[in-house]
């Protein structure tokens, strides 16, 4: 929680602080729905007076109800429990991805109104043509003054700026102008982020408050490549040209796998979902060569029922799995690596492997403070985080970004 402090000198606007303070504010009462005044009070740290005068504010501006609790003692007013409007803004999340596309509407608080899905085209203009008229129609029921943006996840290097991919070697794009095309004719704010990226924004900004600690941790994306995001303080890591944390090409074997990136034995060839299906396909017989592949799904469905076959892909997946991991701690000492499908879904098949590899191979004190868990979004983090960045963009719009020029702690007082 922020501490109040007066930070600035000079020329703040005072409108910019106040609308800065009721971010702060309703982004309390968007994490800790139902919440009373004298609580965002204590956690705050703020005077009841300044807790008043913001709330009234949020309320006149129809983004939070108040309901009463009860009747309360004869010494004061009736409790009452605080929460955001969730239809009193929009996004669309957006995520970039094959086989299949998906666009979603969320409200204020993330729900999920709507959502289609666009099949894959090898044509990229005609595939984000079919995207960009679906993007229309999802957000087509919203007033335009309550649409708060469109989030993108793209996999691949990319120009967060622009929403170019720059290299997207798993799906051979390679200086593709996404945002150029999906911008067309429509004026809501676009952000783009990178798959991984956006799936640990979601981890992050979707977590149930018992995870609020991890504030510092690495997501793991698993599908046709590996992708790993890492969030420092709260936000995604970047580089200069948002290539940075590439771990799913970091060098396992050097004789190994050729990879997409040019090298060979990059991680990615041997823990990725691809992977997976291919050693499954691997420890098959010869007869058995020329069967149909089968999705990760399916696979974890015949370990489950017993198939010996299905079970040691997926541990010797997990193993591979785990190897990486053990780079990704000497390289970042982080609180937290949270998995991604289809690890959750094999999560009681694999758990014991990936642990007994990292008992193996990371010092204990290196390990002792480390949480190694499942995404508790599934299939859906890349998603759920695409439709994130509006949302964070709203609701912390004055922490980071091109308003840097304001302090990272307002004076919530200084208005009052
Ligand atoms: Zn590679």
């Amino acid at each position: 929680m922020p501490t109040v402090s007066f930070t600035t000198s000079g020329a703040l606007q005072k409108s910019a602080l106040r609308q800065a303070n009721e971010r702060l504010v309703l982004n309390s009462i968007r994490r800790h729905p139902g919440i009373s005044r004298a609580e965002i009070a204590r956690i705050m740290a703020l005077s009841s007076t300044s807790v008043t005068f913001v709330v009234n504010r949020l309320r006149k501006n129809r983004l939070i109800v108040e309901q009463k609790l009860g009747n309360g003692s004869h010494a004061g007013r009736p409790p009452t429990a605080l929460r955001i409007r969730t239809d009193a803004m929009w996004a669309v999340g957006v995520e970039i991805a094959q086989p299949t596309s998906r666009v979603v509407l969320v409200d204020l608080a993330g729900n999920v109104k709507k959502q289609e899905t666009v099949p894959w085209q090898v044509s990229p203009e005609l595939f984000l043509h079919k995207l960009h008229s679906t993007i229309r129609k999802v957000a087509q029921p919203c007033r335009s003054e309550t649409m708060l943006g469109v989030g993108v996840s793209m996999p691949g290097t990319i120009d967060k700026a622009s929403g170019r991919v720059i290299a997207a070697e798993n799906i051979g794009w390679f200086g593709v102008d996404v945002g150029r095309l999906l911008r067309r004719r429509l004026r809501w704010p676009f952000f783009y982020e990178n798959d991984a990226n956006v799936s640990a924004l979601a981890e992050h900004w979707f977590a149930p408050l018992e995870s609020d600690r991890f504030r510092y941790f690495v997501y793991v994306r698993l599908r046709t490549g590996v992708g790993t995001g890492v969030v420092v303080d709260g936000r995604p890591l970047h580089g200069v040209s948002s290539a940075v944390a590439e771990f799913g090409h970091v060098m396992l074997y050097p004789d190994g796998r050729p990879c997409s990136c040019g090298n060979r034995g990059c991680w990615e060839q041997y823990a990725s979902e691809g992977a997976l299906l291919r050693s499954y396909q691997e420890l098959g017989s010869a007869k058995r060569k020329n069967e149909t592949p089968i999705d990760s799904e399916t696979l974890i469905q015949l370990a489950r029922a017993g198939d010996k076959r299905a079970l040691k892909a997926l541990r010797t997946t997990a193993s591979y799995l785990a190897l990486g991991m053990v780079n990704l701690v000497a390289a970042l000492n982080p609180q937290a690596i949270i998995l991604g499908e289809p690890m959750v879904s094999a999560w009681d098949l694999v758990e014991e492997t990936i642990r007994e590899e990292l008992r193996k191979r990371v010092p204990p004190y290196a390990l002792s403070d480390l949480r190694v868990l499942p995404s508790q979004l599934g299939a859906d983090s890349a998603l759920r985080g695409a439709a994130a960045l509006p949302l964070a963009h709203y609701f912390t719009r004055f922490d980071h970004g091109k308003e840097d020029a304001l302090p990272n702690r307002v004076a919530i007082e200084a208005h009052v």
